[in-house]
């Protein structure tokens, strides 16, 4: 399949190193958020098409769990080439299905290939431990084997990032995978896929199926996969979570988030202001680590409100791929209508919209523009739903208890960030904060390849995480060897 061919473009899977084109009869249509253009359409595949994904990687794993992990990772320095050669191509191709400017495309791009390079250390990471003489002349070791077939299914935020949160590791350790994107954003991995075929892996390795839930399902109940690696909303999160485990799998499920940031009097205004701003309406909002509820405490709450107000409102808005924007749409129409009505209800419950980006004017994709409510209260509907869009509520605590307080009553914990001065304040949130990712005057507290991606609470179900060691944990079995061999070495052999 090539994704650079003249729109829209058909879609296809690819099982047992070859692009196969899918039998449905029901196809999902692929629109660029910015223009309303149709540029692709995605199968959406059933059992039989996730069956023969699953048994060409079931059949691929003896030969690739007895490759030496020097010779696995061989082919993620290739790719690694390789998405560094095509970045420019690859995040024109998420602009265009997701949306996000070309800048961010290309940022997410790096957290990619940073994942692969990490996982090219596989031969040192998966290393297990072992100790002599437990008993006289019994040693001991435990030692790390590959699980088997292993699945990711990932949500349209990240069309090129997140599915590397899982492959690089997943691979390396030795397992077979299948992968299924989102089906709003299928081409970014079509695309990436033709570039993992020239890296030599052996046919079944990585195999791609396109879909929605019916994949889903088929992924969840088939007995062959190990284990399921799911990023995307918390309700469905937990349902994957649910039928994976019910099913004797082993899962790690990140959900959904409502991201907090306190900003105290004594933070840099300016900066704070900035990087808030990139927080909040970057990516049109639609990053789980977006913030989208600032708590101001004191004096900040003029000053903060002042400052970002202006600086959201100067952001270019506009086609991603066009030169100088600064933020682009969000991804369907039900999305950029859902945003405004949540908006709406905040009015209606006493907030006061202080900038309004509904309904712009002049653009034609699914665009809102950045929003911010002042005076939001701090148990409202506003508060508590995820929004997925460029909208920051305003709340207002009179000290950090309060503050809090109110993250502590919060159903997600993906991140919370503070702007402070004071390292006291700061210690006390850092150790205080109910949330996995964590960030002192930092906007998106985003976990480098080498630590875990660490949400709580309904962001999370499971235990081990995305990347870095927990990556190994997860995509490993733990075998405990203890040995008894002759103990008197003064014997001749
Ligand atoms: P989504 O839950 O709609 O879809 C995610 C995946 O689940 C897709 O592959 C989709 O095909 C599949 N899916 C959708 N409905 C299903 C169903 N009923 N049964 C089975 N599978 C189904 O999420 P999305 O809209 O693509 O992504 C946005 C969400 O992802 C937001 O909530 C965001 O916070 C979350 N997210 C979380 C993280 C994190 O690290 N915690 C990262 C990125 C995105």
């Amino acid at each position: 399949m090539s994704t650079s061919a003249v729109s829209p473009v058909t879609v296809s899977n690819y099982v047992n190193g070859k692009w196969v084109e899918s039998s449905t009869s029901d196809w999902l249509d692929v629109v660029n958020p910015a223009t309303h253009e149709l540029i692709a359409r995605a199968p959406s595949s059933g059992a039989a098409e996730v069956n023969a994904a699953v048994e060409a990687a079931a059949a691929a794993f003896p030969a690739w769990r007895r490759t030496p992990a020097e010779d696995r990772i061989q082919p993620l320095f290739k790719l690694k080439m390789l998405l560094e050669d095509h970045i420019d191509e690859l995040a024109r191709l998420i602009s265009r299905e997701n949306g996000k400017t070309f800048i961010e495309a290309k940022a997410e791009l790096r957290r990619a290939i940073e994942n692969v390079e990490v996982a090219c250390g596989i031969p040192m990471m998966m290393q297990g431990s072992n100790l002599e003489d437990v008993a006289r002349g019994i040693d001991e070791m435990m030692i790390r084997q590959p699980l088997g077939v292993v699945a990711a299914i990932t949500p349209f935020n990240f069309p090129g990032m997140i599915p590397f949160w899982f492959l690089p590791y997943a691979i390396a350790t030795g397992n077979t995978i299948v992968l299924k994107p989102s089906e709003r954003v299928p081409l970014t991995m079509a695309r990436a896929m033709e570039l993992i075929e020239q890296t030599g892996l052996p046919k079944g390795v990585v195999n791609l199926v396109n879909g929605g839930k019916a994949a889903v399902d088929a992924l969840l109940d088939h007995p062959k996969i190990r284990a399921i690696s799911f990023v995307g909303s918390t309700a469905i999160a937990k349902y994957v979570y649910a039928r994976a485990a019910a099913n004797g799998k082993r899962a790690q499920c990140q959900g959904g988030a409502k991201n907090h940031v306190i900003v105290l009097p004594d933070a840099e205004m300016k900066m704070a202001t900035q990087i808030i701003n990139d927080s909040a309406f970057g990516c049109a909002g639609q990053r789980c680590l977006a913030v989208s509820v600032a708590v101001t405490i004191g004096d900040a709450q003029k000053s903060f409100r002042d400052s970002i107000v202006e600086a959201a409102a100067a952001l270019k808005v506009g086609n991603g791929l066009e030169d100088g924007v600064q933020m682009g749409p969000v991804i369907t129409p039900q999305s950029k209508s859902r945003i405004e009505s949540l908006v709406a209800a905040g009015e209606k419950e006493g907030a006061k919209v202080v900038l309004d980006g509904r309904n712009p004017k002049g653009l034609t994709g699914n665009f809102v523009k950045p929003t911010i409510l002042d005076g939001v209260p701090a148990a409202s509907e506003l508060t508590d739903t995820e929004i997925f869009g460029p909208v920051l509520s305003l709340v207002h605590a009179h000290d950090m208890d309060e503050a809090l307080a109110f993250l502590e009553r919060s159903a997600y914990g993906n991140q919370a960030s503070l702007f402070t001065s004071s390292g006291a304040a700061a210690r006390r949130f850092r150790y205080e904060a109910p949330a996995g990712n964590i960030g002192i005057n930092i906007g998106v507290a985003a976990p480098m390849a080498y630590f875990p991606f660490s949400g709580w609470k309904g962001s999370f179900f499971g235990d081990l995480h995305a990347q870095g060691r927990d990556s190994i944990e997860f995509y490993t079995d733990k075998k405990i060897v203890v040995e008894r061999w002759a103990s008197d070495h003064s014997r001749k052999f």
